[in-house]
């Protein structure tokens, strides 16, 4: 009887860590429940209370547009990701978790060395809107010195896993120079979708100025391969639409680096 409760009891923490592991590691779902801590607010409303720091997209003037890849480096996805945008000659933004810039460093020098511009993305997925204010700033803060130490420079853009972030972290991203940037055009591609299906979604809200939401990197259950497949039409379709691809810092007309 003993040894039953043992096994029940290692096989519910087991289960509970591959949970844990799986939510840390997982891409832009939408997040099931928020914190009542501070109300909701839309994204549309979040943009217009701060204008420059809370941003889904740039100028709809030029026909420019922005690709961002969110969960980098993940060795199985991003090398071929960057072989394309290299051999197409695009630059693109990688938004990067801290912990998996530890585990796969010569990646993340690799995406910076090839043009692309770096942002921040968490220190291992945690949603913002569930933490203490020291607990959201701890996350950026590690993010921010591995990177630093990779790339050599304090990366100004974060993207909040999930898209999820409160008004007050938004107020403090400002106050310390920080550009929040969400996006306009949602490929859904962490659904593991085929790359038709992925073309398809970002074709629904493409417009001039559209920030551009895939994935190079995910957890263990997930598989990029639409995206990465769909990646040369997606470019050689924009490219014919008339559409130039650039970076966020040339999209938005701010430096990727915070103190320049
Ligand atoms: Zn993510």
């Amino acid at each position: 009887m003993r040894l039953r409760i043992s096994l029940a009891t290692i096989l519910v923490i087991l289960i509970s860590l591959s949970c844990l592991s799986a939510l840390q590691a997982s891409p832009d779902r939408p997040v099931p429940k928020r914190l009542n801590r501070e109300p909701a607010v839309s994204w549309v409303t979040l943009q217009r209370r701060y204008p420059g720091v809370f941003i889904m997209n740039g100028s709809r003037q030029t026909k420019r547009v922005a690709l961002t890849f969110d969960d980098a480096p993940d060795p199985r996805y991003t090398p071929a990701i960057l072989d394309t945008l290299a051999a197409y000659k695009v630059r693109a933004t990688f938004f990067i978790i801290g912990s998996r810039a530890v585990e796969y460093p010569t990646l993340v020098k690799r995406i910076h060395k090839e043009g692309h511009d770096i942002g921040n993305h968490s220190y291992n997925h945690a949603v913002f809107s569930l933490l203490s204010e020291s607990a959201y700033r701890k996350q950026l803060g590690q993010t921010d010195d591995v990177l630093a130490s990779l790339v050599g420079y304090h990366p100004r853009f974060i993207r909040p896993p999930y898209g999820e972030v409160l008004p007050s972290q938004v107020a403090w991203a400002k106050l310390s120079g920080y550009v929040i940037v969400n996006w306009d055009v949602d490929s859904v591609d962490w659904r593991s979708l085929s790359s038709s299906l992925v073309l398809r979604n970002i074709r629904k809200t493409l417009q001039p100025g559209s920030i551009i939401l895939q994935h190079a990197g995910g957890g263990s259950s997930q598989d990029l391969t639409g995206t990465v497949k769909a990646l040369p039409e997606l470019i050689v379709m924009l490219r014919k639409s008339g559409y130039e691809l650039v970076t966020l810092s040339e999209l938005l007309h701010k430096t990727a680096s915070l103190q320049e």
